[in-house]
């Protein structure tokens, strides 16, 4: 039993509410993050008191409930936490539109240019069947798109995200109702945060 555990915590958005407009609503972010973000810590905050499991960090709990068994029932609150932490940052106004750089040049060897990396993303985050999360992965030295289901996580199997884009309906339907594609667009042409991207790949 761990008594006295620091509670996990709902980290401050690194932006004002209304940076992402007209691309991503404050009315979205207010339910996104206000509603959606921090009930994950709420619940997850719940259900971690006074187990053994408490005092955890984030990142050991979802490896731990990845492999299933008593973590389990953890991993879903705990891998939201993060994925969401990890897509505001993945994000700034004024951002999007091809990097330049170390990215341009990983992008270029990796997906052939901007152009085609777009269309890959934009493929990859509008195929993902109901809700999931769009990723650029480093693996090795090239950079790769992947696509996760509900909570999945690169890091749940020791991937190495440089940046996502949430498309459960909550992220968008707000400002774009069904059209994926056009939230999408906005996330790739307008808001990826290329320096945190860069950031990531240590
Ligand atoms: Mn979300």
């Amino acid at each position: 039993m761990v008594t006295g555990a620091a509670a996990h915590e709902l980290p401050k958005l690194p932006w004002a509410d209304d940076a992402l407009a007209p691309h991503i609503s404050p009315r979205t972010i207010g339910f996104h993050y206000g509603k959606h973000h921090a009930g994950y810590v709420r619940k997850l905050n719940a259900a971690l008191e006074g187990t053994d499991a408490a005092g955890l960090p984030l990142e050991k709990l979802i490896a731990l409930g990845a492999e299933g068994g008593d973590y389990a029932k953890y991993f879903n609150n705990a891998a939201q936490i993060w994925n969401h932490t990890f897509y505001w940052n993945s994000m700034r106004p004024g951002g999007g539109g091809a990097p330049s750089g170390r990215m341009a040049d990983l992008i270029g060897a990796s997906f052939g240019g901007w152009d085609e990396f777009r269309a890959a993303f934009a493929k990859a985050a509008g195929g993902q069947f109901g809700s999931g999360w769009a990723w650029l992965v480093a693996e090795g030295d090239k950079l790769a798109i992947t696509a996760t289901g509900n909570a999945g996580t690169p890091i749940a199997h020791g991937g190495k995200p440089l940046l996502t884009c949430d498309v459960w309906e909550h992220a968008y339907y707000l400002d774009y109702q069904n059209a994926r594609g056009d939230y999408t667009g906005a996330f790739l042409d307008h808001l990826i945060n290329w320096e945190f991207a860069e950031a990531n790949l240590g």
